[in-house]
């Protein structure tokens, strides 16, 4: 640019948005701007190179350049220095390009006349476009403000490609979003569907980038950051009450420190000075930090990204107006897409949502816990998925493999309908064995029952065939609210799920809150190992306040009807003994009080820890039944924790030390006559499932759509057969008994 003023860059700008706006096809267009640019710079090239596909880039327009090598000339991703600019996302000048390290001509081009280089990355929100040149024969380093000048004329063309400018036959460049894309993430809950995408936040979308009133933008700007710190201050004030601690706060004090700093600002007027408009230059800056976030491994520096990140998406809202309601619907069979989601958010979608795709969550989140209670297909770790997906977009979600495709090819979307075809069939012949009990080939009568922990739950009950609720989650009503709920809403909700199970058995199990489980409205200890920490019945013993007041909604709720109490985590038992205490202190008040108690009531003791398959044996003759949970056992049996997916799969559960530790239990629990059940997902898996029953488990409990396969599985085979395969593979010295076990369900199919 030869005068370098703000003035010649607003023109340029100018010029850019008349492009924009005239009714050219995308190739006139990307040529008029390398025109444009050239001519404002003062360069005699100026190149538009975009990506054909991920590795590779293609130079899509020129001025300077031979015009015959449009289309032709190609690199691969980190080739020469256009290759490296795009690789680096980091801009290059260089007065003598020829010297530089990497540097390679394409001789179509006709470019070896040209020594000064200046390349600059074209890239919107994390999202690397292509690549924006100029050279020139002079030699010359170019200056910080020509340098500040294309990357803003680069941040413009990714906008206008991100609307469609440059679609069009002769142009290589497709419209963004509108390609098919697969997302490789982790199962949160396994599952397909089939739907339309929804996002939880939509995008905002930026039309206006160019302004030529700098003045009015920057009063627009100011506004809007005032409001925002207005915003951020009412959630501080607003969080600063109850629970003034923890990670909510730390959260919004950074929000804070972001929507008061003079970097942040001083830039974005910069960026209004040189002519774009309030709205673009916030996303610029957000572009920026999406670019940094993809390059940082600093756990704490990336949360800060990802705060910065959410503040640009308020201010943006704020300048165009666009809120969470953009007015749109639902579509049919929404498919939920957000970044992360939060139980109580999630379950206002109530039973619309077909599945939920995250970019971050984890198996054991709160969300998990309700899309599982949802039954609805849940992937975790969809990295990026939403700046691909638009509202409306066609989606797969495969929560088995863990896999999303978006905008799926025709045979994607056949091949996929084909499988969910077939388990539909699977289902339906699952529905023909509802109301059949369940009893082996050779005759043992099986006691299969669903695990739920939501009112959302219990239709399952009588759809899929259970016996009972085998395990009622009851910390999920405390999870999904902000505060403490209250007796009466406890009781409440009991009622309602003691009436719905119409007489069939419900085993509530007392608050299970740690560990993974914390609620946001409680003080949470910063404990090195949760797992092992101040969890579950240890809190209910030491601050008895909240259980006490459960037991008391349980024994309302059950209104004189037979009641079933299980305490979770038990390792020890005195543990039980005085959770059992408060009990009767609960009953005996509640017959003072005049209401009525429950005709039967059974109280038991979920078996978690290693350490209860070795209590006394008064412990086995005075608790009133054992349910084992796998989930917590397993981890604590094998030191692998379960939420961490580095170790979370390493172990089998068909592994013969712990199948041979599970008999044990069973042994003991038949000596004392002791009922037992197995209430952890391994109950839900078929194959686990049977080799349970074979060693001498006679009730499961299970999410509800597992009920079917695991029903239809236990009834075509003898238990007797299978344990005698489980018996022989351990005298063979094998570690798992899965192999030998599937072979001879193979060999007997
Ligand atoms: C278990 O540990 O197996 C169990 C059923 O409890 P939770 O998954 O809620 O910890
Ligand atoms: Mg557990």
């Amino acid at each position: 640019m030869p005068t370098n003023t703000e003035s010649e860059s607003r023109k340029l700008l100018g010029r850019l948005r008349d492009t924009m706006a005239e009714d050219a096809a995308g190739q006139a267009r990307l040529d008029k701007i390398t025109h444009l640019t050239a001519d404002s710079m003062g360069t005699e090239v100026c190149s538009i190179y975009l990506f054909r596909d991920p590795e590779t880039l293609e130079l899509c327009a020129t001025q300077g350049l031979k015009p015959e090598a449009v289309h032709q000339t190609r690199m691969k991703l980190g080739e020469g220095l256009v290759g490296r600019v795009a690789r680096t996302g980091k801009t290059i000048n260089s007065a003598d390009a020829p010297k530089e390290r990497g540097f390679r001509y394409m001789p179509e081009t006709g470019e070896e006349i040209y020594s000064s280089f200046l390349g600059v990355p074209i890239q919107r929100l994390g999202s690397k476009l292509g690549v924006l040149v100029v050279q020139s024969k002079q030699v010359r380093q170019f200056t910080s403000d020509e340098v500040y000048a294309l990357e803003v004329v680069a941040m413009v063309l990714a906008e206008m490609s991100e609307l469609g400018a440059f679609v069009g036959e002769g142009a290589a460049l497709k419209a963004r979003h509108t390609q098919s894309m697969l997302f490789r993430g982790g199962t949160g809950q396994e599952g397909s569907a089939m739907g339309n995408a929804w996002l939880h936040e939509p995008r905002v979308v930026v039309t206006n980038l160019v302004s030529d009133d700098p003045d009015s933008e920057l009063k627009r700007l100011n506004a809007a950051v005032d409001q925002l710190r207005v915003s951020v201050d009412q959630m501080l004030a607003g969080a600063g009450g109850e629970s003034a601690e923890g990670e909510h706060i730390q959260v919004l004090e950074a929000y804070r420190m972001f929507a008061n700093s003079k970097g942040w600002m001083r830039r974005m007027e910069e960026d209004i000075a040189r002519g774009l408009s309030a709205e673009a230059a916030v996303e610029k800056e957000q572009s920026t930090a999406r670019a940094r976030m993809a390059q940082v491994n600093d756990a704490y520096l990336r949360e800060r990204l990802h705060d910065l990140d959410d503040l640009s998406n308020r201010l943006l809202r704020i300048l165009t107006g666009q809120g969470r309601q953009t007015g749109a619907e639902l579509p049919e069979n929404p498919i939920l897409i957000a970044r992360n989601i939060g139980p109580a958010e999630l379950l206002e979608y109530n039973r619309k949502l077909k599945g939920v795709v995250l970019e971050e969550g984890s198996v054991g989140s709160h969300a998990a816990i309700v899309a599982r209670a949802l039954a609805i297909p849940l992937v975790i770790h969809a990295e990026r998925i939403t700046n691909e997906a638009l509202n409306g977009d066609q989606i797969l979600v495969d929560g088995d493999q863990g896999v999303v495709h978006l905008r799926p090819d025709e045979t994607v979307v056949s091949a996929f309908r084909d499988k969910m075809e077939m388990q539909a069939k699977a289902q339906e012949r699952y529905g023909s064995i509802r109301d059949t009990p369940c009893v082996s080939a050779d005759g043992v009568r099986m006691n299969l029952m669903m695990n739920a922990g939501l009112m959302a739950d219990l239709p399952s009950l009588e759809d899929s065939g259970a016996e009972g609720v085998g395990l009622f989650r009851t910390e999920l009503q405390f999870l999904i609210r902000n505060k403490m709920p209250r007796r009466t809403e406890l009781a409440d909700l009991y009622t309602r799920v003691l009436d719905a199970a119409k007489g069939k058995r419900v085993i509530f199990r007392t608050l299970d809150i740690g560990s993974d489980k914390v609620l946001p409205y409680m003080k949470s200890l910063d404990e090195p190992n949760p797992a092992l920490g101040w969890r579950a019945i240890r809190v209910a013993l030491d601050r008895p306040g909240v259980m006490r007041m459960q037991l008391q909604a349980l024994v309302r709720a059950a209104n004189g009807r037979p009641l079933t109490i299980m305490f979770p985590f038990i390792a020890q038992y005195e543990e039980y003994a005085r959770a059992r205490e408060e009990v009767g202190k609960v009953l005996a008040r509640e017959r003072r009080l005049g209401h009525a108690v429950p005709e039967k009531l059974e109280v038991g003791t979920m078996l978690e820890t290693p350490s209860l398959a070795f209590a006394s044996q008064r412990f086995f003759e005075e608790v009133e039944f054992l349910s084992i949970g796998g989930n917590d056992l397993k981890q604590f049996f094998f030191a692998a924790d379960r939420e961490n997916e580095m170790v979370r799969r390493r172990y089998d559960t068909l592994n013969v030390s712990f199948l041979s530790f599970i008999g044990d239990i069973v042994a003991r629990c038949e000596s004392t006559k002791t009922p037992l059940s197995f209430c952890g997902e391994d109950a839900g898996r078929p194959i686990e499932a049977l080799c349970l029953a074979a060693i001498g488990l006679r009730s499961l409990s299970m999410r509800p759509a597992s009920v079917g396969p695991v029903k239809s599985l236990l009834m075509r085979y003898s238990l007797k057969e299978v344990r005698d395969v489980i018996e022989e593979a351990k005298l063979r010295g094998e570690q798992s008994v899965r192999q030998s076990v599937m072979d001879y369900l193979r060999d007997n199919a």
